[in-house]
């Protein structure tokens, strides 16, 4: 289904007020969140993504499932920066043309991404993990005196409610759980305050309880910004879903609720089998 250009989307939702306007310069005022249309991206002429389309609401939790080599990751590569596509747009809100930017441009912009694994200083505190994530912000030297505006201490007392590490503060972040590490990491990209966050299988290696927790915490930060979802395990996708996109050698498959995608004879065919 091609849309057009985000800038000649009638304003079918206007939001009147938006919690998050750390980024004031994206424009989501008709709710456009991520425009992706006709991404084609090839290796040595495979075509891991083609003609790929997908469009995300602001504030929408987005998830996306497919078989290994869909182009999940590839994807995520190319709205990140990291893959240049061979033709296709991608805006964030209506107005920001991501294509050509760097990684560290479409980062400062407002996109945060959080691999597999998690990525913490295993032998600093869970407060220094916090704190040195906001070395962007304020600089490597005010991060070592520990100078930080009450804003910034505000900020971190927020995320640490967030992501329910109050009581762990003071312990390494190597001492905490697989899940905690987890949610330590999602923290550190929140102190940035993103519009939109890519999250890659956040339910692997967690035990159920923690998935459980991680869904309910995807659920909380949706709304103030987008998330898009990247999972295997569809009893966690099953938790948090709203809208599932299902991706197959480079394409969308289908679109639609996790009753709907359940339904669907193709998806079943493809990728989630007799056993749904
Ligand atoms: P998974 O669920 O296993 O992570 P995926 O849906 O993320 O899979 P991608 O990693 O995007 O899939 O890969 C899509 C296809 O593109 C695969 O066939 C992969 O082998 C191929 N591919 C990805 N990156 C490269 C690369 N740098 N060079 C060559 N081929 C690549």
């Amino acid at each position: 289904m091609r849309r057009g250009p985000p800038e000649l989307l009638k304003p079918l939702l206007k939001f009147e007020s938006i919690k998050n306007d750390h980024f004031p310069y994206v424009d989501v005022s008709h709710s456009v969140g991520l425009y992706v249309e006709g991404l084609t991206v090839t290796f040595d002429g495979f075509r891991a993504l083609d003609g790929f389309n997908l469009y995300v609401d602001d504030g929408e939790l987005r998830c996306l499932i497919g078989a290994n080599g869909a182009g999940k990751t590839t994807l995520m590569d190319v709205i990140t920066g990291r893959t240049k596509p061979d033709s296709g747009e991608v805006y964030f809100g209506q107005n920001i043309n991501l294509i050509g930017k760097t990684e560290t441009e479409i980062a400062q912009l407002g996109i945060a991404r959080k691999f597999q694994n998690p990525t913490v200083f295993e032998h600093q505190t869970v407060l220094s993990n916090l704190e040195l994530a906001l070395h962007g912000k304020r600089g490597i030297f005010d991060t070592l005196v520990g100078d930080f505006s009450s804003d910034d201490l505000d900020r971190i007392n927020e995320v640490l409610a967030i992501i329910g590490l109050k009581d762990r503060i003071k312990s390494p972040a190597g001492s905490l759980s697989h899940g905690q590490k987890q949610w330590l990491e999602i923290g550190m990209l929140l102190s940035a305050n993103p519009r939109l966050l890519l999250v890659d299988e956040p339910a692997a290696g967690m035990t159920r309880g923690e998935a459980e927790r991680t869904a309910e915490l995807l659920k909380d930060l949706a709304g103030d910004r987008t998330i898009i979802v990247i999972e295997h395990d569809m009893e966690f996708i099953r938790s948090i879903a709203n809208k599932v996109t299902v991706m197959h050698q480079g394409q969308m498959l289908a679109e639609g609720s996790m009753t709907e995608i359940k339904k669907n004879p193709s998806v079943l065919e493809v990728y989630l089998g007799e056993e749904y």
